[in-house]
């Protein structure tokens, strides 16, 4: 087990050991990954990248007194986020 850091920093829990050893420690349980993966990084990037668009928007919108014509399309624009991020939660909830 002299290599078990090496599969924690490259293999993944969710998407299999990435040098494809069936007894990958990472995969089995008995140690933890590291970092995201690859496949994994990839989809939490994006919620993360939308979550910190959604922040944003919600700040300035708290900073606009009269809600403007303006505000309400910025509104509807955060809404869309929203369902995005939520779809993007349901689809890392159910990797296996
Ligand atoms: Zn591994
Ligand atoms: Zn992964």
């Amino acid at each position: 087990m002299s290599n078990v850091s090496v599969h924690q920093n490259h293999c993944c829990k969710l998407h299999g050991c990435k040098y494809g050893d069936e007894n990958c420690p990472v995969v089995d349980g008995t140690a933890n990954q590291a970092y995201p993966c690859e496949d994994c990084t990839e989809v939490k990037e994006q919620v993360q990248e939308l979550k910190s668009h959604v922040d944003s928007l919600e700040l300035s919108l708290n900073m606009v007194h009269n809600k403007s014509k303006a505000s309400t399309t910025v509104l509807s624009a955060v809404e869309e986020i929203k369902k995005q991020i939520q779809i993007l939660e349901i689809e890392i909830k159910k990797q296996p």
